[in-house]
């Protein structure tokens, strides 16, 4: 028999009750960034979890809790620790939506609502994976420890903390997380690692009131052009990001340039794709180098007191920035170099620092990789790649850096998943046949052992 035909059967015996559950769960409001529906959320999950086998508790973490469950596997097996994330972004705009965000809608064989793909659908994915194998003769095949984060959409601010204080509890093999869509050549892939992010914003003042720019003009201080100024001293024309401190060239390994290499791009597609005609400015790199690499972001340029166009001087003018890190960057560090650059060349400059989060690398020769690898590629019947970095940021650090654990990304939703965009979507196609990947995984590293 197939390794893994019982699952299949299974996934196939259970289809409708697993998406009566699923919508179920995407029917519950979880929005961490204002509380609408988090502590039921978490009871809710704690309800999953028993479900699937495992033990379900809350830690409280100072902010949404965790939900952690446990379920023991063979004497001696492998510990897998499995990373989701149970709260949601806002719903957004809500007449962009087809059907309403927290009623999940089944249409052309895809759900709709908040949630499915992030992360919901994929969670409940990797625990109907662990109820599947538990029901199955050869049963769980390793001792299996979920945490369902309730900040991931706010940046996950107490993640890493509370897995300190469990290390003794979490001292594990191996983590897998099911996040993010695949690959844009839907390639089947595992990641290896995600990129930090440093989030800021710059204000800088001038006068009291908006200035008559004739009256005023080469007189009172203008805001918008110191701002403008300071910005172009921070990143050049050709890409290079000139704050000293976040310049670091990240230093890739053979193994993870080689990956590089091998992920497919059709660049012409990616871009017409979405309006363009022409890549941003970083030096000579590839498509999927630049998404390794660190990254110096404007997300906004305000004047708040004229955004019509009168002939005045601003009395104040905001940029909002981001910065991707990539491995070998800490965001304390960045933060300290931005702070201090700004400090060095506009004084009356503010800077405030809001969301953070530490890159995280597991390198392709790290343990279970190549099982992890070869069980993705049995199911989908061709070789998996590796993704060395997410272009994206997830709280892994706390897993890889906290736990020092390898940690594989197995993304099972489709590339137009609108993850943080009106209609939220997850092929339930995808959804069936990812409970049975996430089984292959958790049997493949049992047999690892
Ligand atoms: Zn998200």
């Amino acid at each position: 028999m197939d390794p893994i035909e019982d699952i299949e059967d299974y996934v196939a015996r259970n289809r409708a009750r697993h998406e009566q559950e699923l919508a179920r769960w995407v029917g519950m409001p979880s929005v961490s960034a204002t509380g609408e529906g988090m502590p039921e959320a978490a009871e809710h999950a704690k309800g999953l979890l028993a479900a699937s086998g495992l033990a379900p508790r809350l830690v409280e973490t100072g902010g949404w809790p965790l939900v952690v469950g446990h379920a023991p596997g063979p004497e001696g097996s492998p510990h897998v620790v499995i990373y989701g994330h149970y709260d949601v972004q806002p719903a957004g705009p809500l007449e962009q939506w087809n059907s309403p965000p927290f009623e999940a809608a089944i249409r052309d064989g895809r759900i709709y609502g908040r949630g499915t793909g992030d992360n919901k659908g994929q969670h409940f994915a990797q625990l109907l994976a662990v109820r599947a194998l538990r029901a199955s003769e050869e049963g769980l095949p390793c001792s299996v420890t979920v945490l369902l984060d309730g900040e991931e959409e706010i940046g996950s601010p107490h993640l890493a903390a509370t897995l300190a204080e469990m290390r003794a509890e979490l001292d594990a093999d191996v983590a897998v997380f099911s996040d993010g869509p695949v690959h844009d050549s839907y390639e089947p892939t595992v990641s290896l690692g995600v990129r930090g992010a440093v989030s800021f914003e710059i204000t800088v003042r001038g006068a009291d009131t908006a200035l008559h720019s004739g009256n005023w003009g080469n007189v009172a201080a203008n805001p918008a052009w110191e701002l403008v100024w300071l910005l172009s001293t921070m990143r050049a024309s050709d890409g290079r990001i000139l704050v000293e401190g976040c310049d670091v060239a990240t230093t890739l390994t053979a193994a993870e340039r080689a990956a590089l290499d091998a992920l497919p791009v059709a660049l012409q597609e990616l871009l017409a794709g979405v309006g363009l005609d022409r890549m941003d400015a970083c030096g000579d790199a590839g498509v999927n180098e630049r998404l390794a690499l660190p990254t110096f972001t404007i997300n906004s340029l305000t004047c708040l007191d004229n955004q019509e166009h009168r002939s005045v001087i601003p009395s104040v003018a905001i940029a909002r920035c981001d910065m991707r890190l990539a491995c070998g960057q800490r965001t304390a560090t960045v933060v300290d170099a931005v702070r201090k650059h700004v400090a060095d060349r506009l004084p009356h400059a503010e800077v405030a620092f809001k969301a953070m989060m530490e890159p995280s690398r597991t390198l392709p020769d790290a343990p279970y990789a190549q099982a992890v690898l070869d069980a993705v590629s049995a199911m989908a019947d061709k070789p998996a790649l590796f993704v060395p970095a997410m272009g994206g940021s997830l709280p892994i650090a706390g897993i890889t850096d906290g736990l020092g654990l390898p940690c594989y990304g197995i993304p099972l939703a489709n590339v137009d998943e609108r993850n943080h965009a009106p209609n939220e979507n997850f092929e339930l196609a995808r959804f069936h046949a990812g409970i049975v990947t996430a089984a292959a995984v958790l049997r493949r590293i049992g047999g690892a052992a």
